[in-house]
């Protein structure tokens, strides 16, 4: 495990953990140990996933879940919050140490409430001002009916330009079905068809004629660096605010392998994420942003957050405090130099991955050459061990339900020790599964995208071969909960 741990203290205080929970629910306890089981048997390749450290997962399990602190540090609807506010500030410090970021907001629930609290915020920053100062009016709570009328019209022509769907943005980025598509006018930019990169010029085009409201960068499935510095000077030209949402790559932030014009903190207005991806934290998200967005930022409770949950809080405190230390370099440097032995491994073994190369934690495959969907082959991969997610590759034929791809991501295996060669090994057993995948027909004889055969006996195979890397790097090494 990239984070030690002391695997006495944690086997006692788990054993101990499940004893108590069993009484009560003994299913629940025994799903907690399938968990477990499960994640220690599989090749966890999910981009977005991660393995958390017995500290940080120990300690969401307490009395601060019982607490509720609605408002900020030292100034809470509730009374007692004295040591909420001991956490969350704690959280708060290191993340603008950590990050370089002159504010942070450590409230939010997870990466969409982030993005939320940062819509809004931008909103209020950006379009409440002139509307405040028509209505003699100082703060957003104190709007009359009337007020909020001219600012719900005022919204109706906010615009956001974000990256689409399709080239690896996320729904959170403008995508109609999700709120940011439907509070904002939306338009987005795609990546170059011939090299699968992002095309400055060609947002800058855009930006010039949509003039957004909202400049957003940042993805899920782009597996490229992105120069923040650029998308800066595009926002600045068209008076937009440049938001980065780095839910996926806060983690190469925090390592420094995201370093000058590639890190979103010192170029972006405001910048969202996740703590749970390549940060190795507990599931929830934070908002980091320049002076003039803090205010607005700090409202996310009640304008849109409930009462924080101070227990991820004290977590979040804990995992910034492991991405502080030295040894998350060497991790976050590492999860690059793996997917790079990934992708590799892949393209000279003849397979298809998008913009040929990678320079983040992200490897997009194009499974089309073995004529399969992508549903296809992270269903067969599945069966074979390996834990995938199939995502639409850039302009993809198959939508984004049955895809024409598969993400895949090294920050997982990469905390269980994985280095380049296991990463080559990986690429290979990949390959020896997605060439064993032919599909079926449906049932009418039409060729089916979901339905496929595993050639016999090569699920066994391959997944005998992950389980003697596996076992070379164990998950939690030492815990047991028996
Ligand atoms: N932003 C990006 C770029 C993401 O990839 C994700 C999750 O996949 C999110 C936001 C949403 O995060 P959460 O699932 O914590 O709401």
């Amino acid at each position: 495990m990239s984070q030690p741990f002391d695997a006495s203290a944690a086997s006692a205080a788990y054993k101990n953990a499940l004893e108590v929970i069993g009484a009560v629910e003994p299913t629940v306890a025994g799903a907690i140990r399938s968990e477990l089981a499960d994640q220690r048997a599989s090749l966890k390749l999910i981009a977005s996933e991660n393995y958390a450290s017995p500290a940080v997962l120990l300690t969401m399990g307490n009395w601060f879940s019982d607490k509720y602190a609605e408002g900020t540090v030292g100034h809470r609807f509730y009374a007692g919050c004295q040591n909420v506010d001991t956490v969350e500030k704690l959280a708060a410090d290191h993340a603008k140490e950590l990050f370089g970021a002159p504010h942070a907001y450590v409230q939010p629930h997870s990466g969409i409430d982030a993005n939320l609290v940062a819509f809004w915020a931008i909103l209020a920053q950006r379009i409440e001002s002139p509307a405040l100062a028509e209505a003699g009016a100082k703060h957003v709570n104190d709007l009359s009916d009337q007020d909020w009328a001219n600012l719900r019209k005022a919204l109706g022509d906010q615009k956001m330009l974000g990256m689409s769907l399709d080239a690896g943005g996320h729904l959170t980025h403008g995508f109609r079905p999700n709120i940011s598509g439907k509070m904002f006018h939306q338009t987005s930019y795609g990546t170059d068809p011939e090299t699968g990169l992002l095309d400055y010029d060609e947002v800058a085009r855009l930006a010039r004629e949509f003039k957004p409201l909202i400049l957003m960068a940042g993805y899920s499935a782009y597996p490229r660096k992105v120069n923040f510095a650029k998308m800066r000077e595009i926002a600045d030209e068209v008076g937009a605010t440049l938001m980065v949402d780095m839910a996926h790559f806060a983690g190469l932030v925090a390592g420094k392998v995201f370093t000058d014009d590639f890190n979103p903190v010192p170029h972006a207005h405001v910048t969202t994420t996740t703590t749970h991806k390549s940060l190795r934290g507990p599931r929830g998200g934070m908002v980091l942003c320049q002076p003039e967005y803090a205010d607005a930022v700090d409202r996310g409770c009640p304008m849109v957050l409930g009462g924080p949950l101070s227990h991820v809080m004290a977590a979040k405190a804990v995992a910034l405090a492991e991405a502080k230390l030295p040894s998350f370099q060497t991790y976050a440097g590492n999860v690059a130099d793996n997917a790079v032995s990934l992708a590799e491994g892949l393209m000279k073994r003849g397979t298809k991955v998008v913009t040929d190369g990678t320079e983040n934690h992200i490897v997009l495959l194009d499974v089309s050459s073995y004529g399969i969907t992508g549903r296809q082959a992270e269903s067969a991969l599945l069966d074979a061990g390996i834990v995938t997610n199939r995502n639409a590759v850039p302009r993809d034929p198959n939508g984004a339900w049955y895809t024409s791809g598969v993400r895949i991501g090294t920050p997982a295996l990469t905390s269980r020790g994985f280095g380049a060669d296991d990463f080559d090994r990986v690429a290979e057993l990949i390959v020896d599964v997605l060439s064993a995948t032919t599909p079926t027909n449906t049932a009418a004889g039409a060729p089916s995208k979901a339905k496929y055969v595993l050639a016999d006996g090569v699920a066994g195979k391959t997944r005998a071969a992950a389980a003697e890397l596996l076992d070379v790097h164990p998950l939690y090494p030492g815990l047991d909960l028996d």
